[in-house]
């Protein structure tokens, strides 16, 4: 018998000696790693089993119960707010991972088409020869540089005021 092949029956020692075959027990005798690793997986049981769980205060539940709802009637922010207060606080707690999931997706898919609508407003669609059009282009985007410096102009002249009415 090596120690390799004991190691499986430790646990069963503990818990259904009467399985556990005798030439692992033989073993144990005679090999002190063995019998050291055994009284460790026992002495950890022990602890386990002496271990309990601390008690909750007797108004644990009901407080936990009334800052629920109260996270629940609170009007939350924006939409993401919302939806994140749905997510955790939503009756469907077992659908919580999915919605979560969900949430993180649909951010996701808003940002991207966000980003698709930025760039076909940047870039005008321009039909016309090689030269017009790497010339519109340039003047495009000499376009775009003003309207970019100016809109950091209006950021740095109104900082805090919420317009974004372009
Ligand atoms: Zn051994």
């Amino acid at each position: 018998m090596i120690c390799r092949k004991v190691k499986p029956h430790l646990v069963n020692l503990l818990f259904e000696p009467e399985l556990v075959p005798a030439d692992v027990r033989d073993h144990l005798e005679d090999c002190a790693t063995c019998s050291e690793e055994l009284a460790t997986l026992e002495a950890t049981m022990n602890l386990m089993d002496e271990w309990k769980a601390p008690e909750p205060s007797p108004y644990f539940d009901s407080k936990l119960a009334v800052r629920l709802r109260e996270e629940q009637r609170a009007e939350p922010a924006g939409l993401i707010e919302r939806m994140r207060a749905r997510v955790l606080f939503g009756n469907n707690m077992h659908l919580r991972p999915i919605a979560v999931g969900a949430l993180a997706l649909l951010i996701i898919i808003g940002g991207g088409t966000y980003a698709g609508l930025m760039s076909s407003h940047s870039a005008s669609p321009v039909k016309a020869s090689a030269t017009v059009e790497d010339l519109k282009s340039l003047d495009d985007n000499a376009q775009v540089f003003q309207q970019l410096s100016s809109l950091d102009q209006n950021d740095q002249d109104d900082s805090g005021s919420s317009s974004n009415d372009l």
